[in-house]
């Protein structure tokens, strides 16, 4: 290891800035958010560096470097443009045994400055000793992505319950393989989900019972329309944190393949012919698993709370006080409208957008047809491929124009993705001509005719 990383406690104590320009003034930022206070040393300072010395109880010599400018600083940082000034600044900070960053210059340093992953009270270093700025960079950018903005928050939490679990459990390991529990359960989920409160009330609740630590835990998971990289962080942390998962027809097995390696896998169905397991059965499963203790995963497609009966796998859990969450995702109009270039609302073309169940029932649409006879509002069909000839006529009997433009997206977001548009009156002999596979998405209303000109992806068939 060429550089040990450490954390520095700056707060009120005085750090020498040689340098007033763009970097000095990026490194000043850094600096000020640690709490230090600046002296900066530079015949000139942009005028950001000077407002934020003004706000930080800084400090700016105007003029050359000097070797006396180094008293009282604990830590020393030269940004100047002058090789032989950033020189100097190194060899005296040495001299004094002070710590000493040159921008850009790993061989004058004794300390460089990590790249940060900030979740205060978290931070995370990432240092490639010089090596790779552009590395760095890239691993930061992961690391952002992966790790939710709330993590200091739950490390606050963890602070502030340190005193209650210590005095709760006095010796060492059984402490340490509460809180590993704790920050990887139920608890670390509620505090990440701005619940600190009910977080508290769990966490004294499975101090006071050790049972309660081994409750299990539900997560709805919105997996979106297929694509996985169309599923949120929040997602993606959940189902690798699953100890099983179910999924159905609906769900891209690519999406599935995320769960960790050793997590049970269960297919729960569900296509339109084909209900696997019937969703009371459904419920009941994610209960028993959750009341063994497990971290059930429930992944479904696009939003759970859209045409998803979330509501009803939830209900049971609810009744039965295991803890869950569920976490929306981006259902299939969202997805089929991007992707086909459809907006589903258009200042010139929908001012609303309704989305409707179409699949039959005994062979028939039970729905109001009068309330979807507005020529300003979008009308998306889930669920309404076998229906589409019935949801044609009922329209056009029912007063939409024949020429309304209609679209049927095939498989959204996927590499399969199709796009067939027509009208009310032609779509039922394209769709029986082009034989689209499920899922299928209709959409209707003149913001169809906007698929030519912003399509990107789509292809169009018809
Ligand atoms: N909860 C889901 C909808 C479940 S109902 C969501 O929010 O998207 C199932 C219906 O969703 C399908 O019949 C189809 O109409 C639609 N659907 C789901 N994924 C789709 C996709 N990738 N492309 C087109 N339609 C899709």
């Amino acid at each position: 290891m060429d550089f040990l990383p450490i954390s520095l406690r700056l707060t009120d104590s005085t750090v020498l800035l040689v340098g007033g320009g763009q970097v000095a003034t990026r490194k000043a930022r850094l600096l000020c958010q640690a709490g230090a206070r600046l002296l900066v040393v530079a015949p000139a300072i942009q005028a950001e560096l000077a407002t934020l010395l003004e706000a930080t109880g800084g400090r700016w010599e105007q003029g050359e470097y000097h070797s006396s400018c180094i008293e009282g600083a604990v830590l020393v940082v030269a940004a100047t443009p002058s090789r032989a000034v950033n020189e100097q600044v190194s060899r005296d900070a040495r001299a004094r045994q002070l710590p000493v960053n040159v921008v850009d210059a790993p061989e004058l340093c004794t300390v460089i400055f990590p790249s940060i992953v900030d979740r205060s009270p978290l931070t995370i270093a990432i240092s490639s000793s010089g090596n790779s700025p552009v590395l760095v960079r890239a691993l930061r950018r992961r690391l952002e992505a992966m790790l939710p903005a709330a993590y200091g928050r739950l490390a606050l939490f963890a602070g502030r319950m340190r005193a209650v679990v210590r005095s709760a459990i006095a010796s060492e390991t059984p402490r340490r393989l509460f809180w590993e529990q704790a920050m990887d359960g139920a608890v670390a989920e509620l505090v990440l989900a701005g619940r600190e409160q009910q977080a508290e009330q769990l966490l004294q609740r499975q101090l006071a019972d050790s049972s309660a630590l081994h409750r299990g835990e539900v997560y709805l998971l919105g997996a979106g329309p297929g694509d996985p990289d169309l599923m949120t962080f929040k997602a993606l942390r959940l189902l690798q944190s699953a100890d099983v998962v179910l999924y159905d027809r609906l769900v891209a097995p690519a999406i599935v393949e995320l769960a960790r390696r050793d997590a049970e896998r269960i297919y729960v169905g569900k296509s339109r012919a084909d209900h696997s397991l019937p969703q009371q059965q459904i419920n009941a499963l994610l209960l028993a698993l959750a009341q063994q203790g497990k971290r059930v995963v429930r992944l479904k497609g696009g939003d759970p709370f859209i045409f998803g009966r979330g509501g009803e796998e939830i209900e049971l859990l609810a009744r039965h006080h295991i803890p869950f969450q569920v976490v929306p995702g981006i259902t299939a109009a969202s997805a089929a409208a991007c992707y086909a270039g459809i907006p589903l609302t258009h200042r010139d073309h929908a001012q609303s957008v309704r989305f409707v169940a179409g699949h039959l029932k005994n062979g028939s649409l039970e729905h109001d047809w009068t309330q979807f006879l507005s020529e300003k509002e979008t009308l998306v069909f889930y669920m309404g491929l076998v229906g589409l000839p019935i949801i044609c006529a009922e329209l056009q009997r029912h007063g939409r124009p024949a020429d309304t433009p209609i679209a049927l997206v095939e498989r959204a977001s996927t590499a399969e993705q199709r796009v067939i548009t027509g009208t009310l009156a032609t779509m039922a002999a394209i769709v029986q001509r082009q034989q689209p596979q499920a899922p299928t998405l209709i959409i209707i209303g003149s913001v169809v005719s906007l698929h030519e000109s912003l399509a990107w992806f789509g292809e169009r068939v018809g």
